[in-house]
């Protein structure tokens, strides 16, 4: 794995922004009971190692991915999980490899999106129209929730959810889950 991968995530998140956790320990009890996660990693918080389902829940693409799920001697950087819950919704945008967002009502890459957004909205300055961060079309490079699931070292594209992970975190929240990449 090389450096440039280091710093790129997964994420995954609801799609309702509003969503939160009412208790954070239940859901991590439950992403251990069905393999996503296993212990927690004591050093570091909410982060958690991967779980024996990981690779049926994650698709790796490529013919023989060299994942390093521990810590080695020579890098400290290895693929964890790791959720993140705020108190309101964040916007997490890649900042490598970012893409404009298109407006909702236009449909066109807003590419001067960051000089029009308050912490909720952004002005569309092609059609001047102002709409939620969340209505505009992030294309999977950014995710605007209250409750994330990072995977770490994963590049875009890198590896993709299965359509079986993103189904039981719709069963376990009763709300539908999506999935981006960002790079920092
Ligand atoms: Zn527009």
């Amino acid at each position: 794995m090389n450096s440039s991968t280091s710093t790129c995530a997964l994420y995954l998140c609801p799609g309702q922004q509003d969503f939160t956790l009412r208790d954070i320990s239940t859901f991590v009890t439950q992403l251990q009971q069905n393999g996503l996660i296993s212990e927690a990693i004591t050093e570091r918080e909410n982060s958690f190692f991967a779980g024996q389902r990981f690779l049926d829940y994650v698709a790796y693409m490529g013919c023989s991915p060299a994942i390093q799920f521990e810590a080695s001697d020579t890098s400290k950087n290895f693929c964890h999980i790791k959720i993140h819950q705020y108190d309101t919704a964040k916007l997490i945008v890649s900042q490598k490899q970012s893409r404009a967002p298109h407006c909702p009502n236009c449909n066109r890459p807003v590419k001067d999106w960051l000089h029009n957004k308050t912490e909720e909205t952004i002005r569309c300055n092609l059609c001047n129209t102002t709409a939620n961060i969340g209505d505009f079309n992030w294309r999977k490079m950014a995710g605007y929730a209250r409750v994330f699931i990072e995977i770490t070292d994963i590049f875009p594209k890198e590896a993709i959810p299965q359509q079986i992970l993103l189904d039981k975190l719709t069963g376990i929240c009763k709300t539908d889950w999506l999935y981006f990449y960002s790079c920092q």
